[in-house]
């Protein structure tokens, strides 16, 4: 029996290293042509003669995506190179008409970054050296290097399975995402479970998002990730020969092709064997990493300084104005929910997770009373994204708006309704998009809080119950429930508890009862 990841980190100390390839879909064209980006497409329709590779066709770079790629390592507090340059990586394949690629390889755009990544308690058990009654921990994963690259062209190896070319009877290619700006984040290796993996790229890709590079689909390639894996003998201080596994096309695959390649290769080693250095490919269907090639090294790629281009000398000035344009990122904002809005770390944290809902939130918040942005967030965390789960909806699709949301917790606050009547009104709302006070008015839900109407009424009980009110002060306090109950039933259940038990107590003497 295969050992779980649990028993293999006792003996073994996971090394994982990603490398992240992000098309950069904020611009309209392509890295070194005037061709147009687009996924989809009849194919080698968006191609020409210099993303065909013709001969004499000269490379004009993209100056919009070199901006981007800057940003992205701001972003990522990198040091940006005052002189950087393009390389050619020279491989023969067919999916580079070229038989090169032009890439970075020395002298990238960006290096030395690093982000910090926050694992939930689920993602401890996968470390040993963590204390398990923490609620959480940080981890500190360094980045090498940003570069900036051209996208390959596609393959489609048709008659074999899944795509790949063993079995496949002929080859298509299609050019059309030949010469997309790439941009290839490498991380240090300085991953250490398959949780941390995931939400390095859930990091990465968030701030993406936030700078608005890239659509960042991991589901149609628009965002790539490779993961280097070797494992060491725990306390060991040298690398283990590493495996990298591609095709995982979903966070959840990302993780369970980690998560796989750690036991496969502690079987391996622990019938001593020896990894290979390989790329492997992850199967989502059938759960499992298989040998695609063995691994190419760098100076099998002849990589020579692109001649058709100069180097690049980026001036103060540019810098600072690609530096001008950095947006508030994830961090600064998830310590700006906590301090502004008083939210405590897990709502803050899943609210900027998401950049739909922290605008929802933030919409919803304007002109909002300060002591509302709680129970705002526990309305919007728990009931409106349950509401989307059960309902496979996006939040998009919602007809709940961030007006009515607000609105709904104003009433609660205000006490017209009581906080199981808002539970009501708000799923009639994510039913109908109906407003919240035309709802409680057709459903005469209002809650009675006005204490005269409900002292008048208490009295009355109190009066018709002389025994119970006896008892009552003579110690049995448990008949405090049979007057609340008293009062519920003359007012339809409609009465502000919290007004009962305060106008109760008054009369009774005893301890107020909680809400
Ligand atoms: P290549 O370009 O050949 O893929 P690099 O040396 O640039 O190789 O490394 C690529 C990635 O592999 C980086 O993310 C790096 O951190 C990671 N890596 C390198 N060596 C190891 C190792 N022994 N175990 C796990 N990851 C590794
Ligand atoms: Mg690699
Ligand atoms: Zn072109």
């Amino acid at each position: 029996m295969r050992k779980t990841l649990e028993e293999v980190i006792q003996t073994w100390e996971p090394v994982i290293g990603l490398e992240i390839h992000t098309e950069i879909t904020a611009t309209r064209t392509k890295m070194f042509c005037g061709c147009q980006i687009a996924h989809g497409g009849e194919p080698n329709t968006r191609v020409c003669p210099v993303c065909l590779g013709m001969p004499g066709a000269l490379p004009v770079p993209n100056e919009a995506a070199i901006e981007w790629t800057v940003l992205a390592g701001l972003a990522t507090d990198c040091e940006i190179e005052r002189v950087s340059q393009f390389h050619r990586k020279n491989y023969f394949y067919p999916d580079m008409p070229k038989n090169y690629q032009i890439s970075q390889y020395d002298r990238p755009f960006c290096k030395d970054g690093h982000l910090t990544i926050e694992v939930d308690k689920e993602g401890l058990a996968q470390r040993l050296d963590r204390d398990l009654q923490a609620e959480s921990y940080e981890t500190r994963i360094g980045i090498t290097r940003i570069h900036l690259e051209e996208d390959t062209g596609k393959m489609v190896h048709v008659g074999g399975s899944e795509g790949r070319i063993a079995g496949a009877t002929h080859s298509l290619v299609d050019y059309n995402r030949a010469g997309t700006p790439l941009m290839e984040l490498v991380s240090e290796p300085d991953i250490r479970t398959p949780e941390e993996a995931r939400r390095f790229v859930q990091k990465l890709r968030l701030i993406w998002l936030t700078l608005g590079i890239s659509d960042g689909n991991l589901e149609n390639g628009s965002m790539r990730v490779d993961a280097n894996i070797s494992l060491r003998p725990r306390g060991a201080t040298e690398l283990g020969t590493r495996a990298e596994v591609k095709n995982m096309n979903s966070f959840k695959a990302l993780h369970d092709a980690v998560a796989y390649e750690i036991t496969r290769q502690a079987e391996v080693l622990e019938e001593g064997g020896r990894v290979v250095q390989e790329t492997r490919h992850w199967d989502a269907g059938r759960k499992v990493t298989s040998s695609l090639r063995s691994k190419e090294e760098a100076n099998d790629y002849r990589y020579f300084p692109e001649p058709d281009m100069v180097p690049f000398e980026f001036s103060e000035e540019f810098i600072a104005g690609v530096a001008a344009r950095l947006p508030e990122l994830p961090d600064a904002r998830r310590r700006r929910f906590m301090s502004d809005y008083g939210l405590p770390a897990s709502d803050a944290t899943i609210l900027t997770s998401d950049l739909e809902l922290c605008a929802y939130y933030e919409a919803a918040a304007i002109g909002l009373d300060a002591e509302l942005a709680k129970p705002l967030a526990n309305l919007i965390v728990n009931d409106l994204v349950g509401a989307l789960n059960t309902r496979s909806e996006e939040l998009s699709e919602s007809q709940v708006s961030p007006q009515a949301a607000a609105e709904l917790v104003t009433l609660c606050d205000e006490g017209a309704i009581s906080g199981k009547q808002a539970k009501e009104v708000f799923a009639e709302m994510v039913e109908t998009g109906a407003d919240p006070a035309a709802i409680i008015e057709r459903k005469g839900l209002k809650q009675v809080s006005d204490s005269a109407e409900l002292a008048g009424i208490i009295d009355g009980i109190l009066a018709a119950n002389p025994d119970k009110v006896e008892g009552y002060r003579a110690g049995k306090t448990g008949l405090m429930g049979f007057f609340v109950g008293q009062v519920m039933r003359q007012t339809g259940g409609q009465a502000n508890p919290q007004v009962v038990n305060e106008l109760l107590g008054e009369r009774l003497g005893g301890e107020r009862l909680g809400a």
